[in-house]
């Protein structure tokens, strides 16, 4: 007699992994035209394992967790380039006004009586629970008391870019130049090992920073390979005024000095000749397009058709929410994709899947972060944000990246992970308690608003 054995389909072991996050679509931004329909994301130890078509994952995976999105568009999480967390507290409290008067006249005397250890905290956490809720999972920031933005972003879960904020004036954080490097270099040692936290120098413009510490900087960035993160060519006042002192455009300046390099981040920009835009071309370094800041400072407009054309990195910010009013990055998305097209007079010009890529990718390539997150690539980070496109307002749905960009809104973002946890579950936050927030907001709204 012969017995037959027949082969078994579970005699093939299943790898048993974290999470499984079944979608409807999965937008990965690299490769850049790709919109996987009926496939998950595998996630394992805080990293992406695979993406792999949804029939297939049962033969291969055994989650400990499983999503069912069938509604849902994946997106790595939305990088926001340039922020100053903790003036959400000052949100709203002086509008309608152009910068220099905006700064001198409102915010530098709020920020001189009130920043302190818990202002930062406290309008940090009011921050990232905006972003986590807005589907952001990185924020490069640039304010003072890093330490506690550092400290916050850490204990919610959030990543970081905490820049080390360098100024000539005196804050309540720091005395001159000298103090601001040396607290800015121990807080560098003191995070270099966080894996959620990146420290870049963070000398704050052209016109609050000398050429001394600006040289500093350019030596230790180098050492240390850290990136340099600046306001430049915000407003032409910022142009005219140094060209008149010292004969030389902000960006010849800190050409000279050696600033311009790969490493190199610009934020605003919204001045710039052909002539500066190949320049600039040239060294390799970032811009960060704050759109909607730019338009409510009345500061110009950063020709992103251009500098794209020229081959420049150009990333997306909102700025700080006293000068936005908000750290929404759909809206910085549409908003940055429309006036684009009038600024170059070319509809054309940053179609839908450059301002994805402007608030990922180019995000990652600017804070060096490319290898760990800005597109769902395996190995890298599970940065992943969901994105429920079933609601009246992004129906009829012929394109989910048009849908994102033209017609979405941040309150359709239902999930959040950060290197694989989830910071936001069904549109409720997991590591911040709303209402207890709620009343600390409260009560600095009572404190500035005596003034
Ligand atoms: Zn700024």
């Amino acid at each position: 007699m012969v017995i037959i054995i027949p082969i078994l389909a579970h005699n093939l072991k299943l790898m048993e992994v974290d999470l499984i996050i079944y979608a409807r679509w999965i937008i990965p931004v690299d490769p850049e035209s790709a919109t996987y329909e009926n496939h998950a994301l595998v996630v394992n130890n805080g990293k992406i394992l695979d993406l792999l078509p949804s029939e297939k994952v049962e033969q291969k995976y055994q989650p400990t967790q499983q999503e069912n999105l069938h509604n849902h568009v994946l997106l790595p999480g939305l990088i926001n380039s340039h922020t100053h967390a903790s003036m959400t507290l000052m949100r709203g409290i002086a509008d309608d006004l152009p910068l220099m008067d905006w700064l001198q006249h409102h915010i530098w005397p709020l920020e001189q009586k009130w920043v302190s250890e818990a202002f930062v905290r406290d309008g940090t956490d009011l921050a990232i629970a905006e972003m986590i809720r807005g589907g952001t999972t990185c924020f490069n920031d640039m304010y003072f008391f890093p330490e506690i933005t550092a400290h916050q972003a850490i204990h919610h879960g959030m990543r970081a870019s905490i820049g080390q904020i360098l100024i000539d004036f005196p804050s309540a954080w720091a005395e001159n130049s000298e103090a601001y490097l040396e607290k800015g270099l121990a807080l560098h040692e003191q995070l270099r090992h966080e894996p959620l936290i990146t420290t870049p120098f963070a000398p704050h413009a052209p016109y609050t920073v000398s050429d001394e510490p600006l040289i500093k900087i350019r030596t230790l960035a180098d050492e240390l390979e850290l990136p340099v993160h600046m306001h430049l060519h915000e407003t032409q006042h910022e142009v005219q005024e140094q060209q008149q002192k010292t004969n030389q455009t902000p960006i010849q300046r800190l050409q000279k000095l050696g600033l311009l390099t790969p490493s190199f981040i610009a934020v605003h920009m919204t001045q710039l000749t052909a002539d500066e835009i190949a320049l600039y071309a040239e060294t390799g370094a970032h811009i960060v397009h704050c759109p909607e800041s730019n338009l409510k400072l009345a500061s110009g407009f950063c020709p992103v058709n251009d500098c794209l054309n020229a081959g420049i990195n150009v990333a997306l910010g909102t700025d700080g929410a006293a000068s936005n009013n908000d750290l929404d990055m759909f809206g910085e998305m549409q908003t940055a994709a429309l006036l684009a097209k009038g600024v170059a007079g070319d509809a054309s010009a940053l179609p839908a899947m450059t301002a994805i890529k402007m608030a990922t990718i180019n995000g990652a390539k600017a804070l060096g972060l490319e290898d760990k997150i800005g597109s769902l690539s395996i190995g890298k980070n599970a940065d992943v944000i969901a994105i429920d496109l079933d609601q009246l307002e992004t129906q009829p749905l012929y394109n989910p990246v048009s849908q994102l960009v033209y017609s979405a809104n941040r309150q359709q973002v239902t999930d959040v992970w950060i290197a694989g946890k989830q910071l936001l579950k069904q549109r409720q936050l997991t590591t911040i308690n709303i209402d207890d927030l709620k009343q600390k907001i409260s009560e600095w709204q009572r404190l500035l608003k005596e003034n």
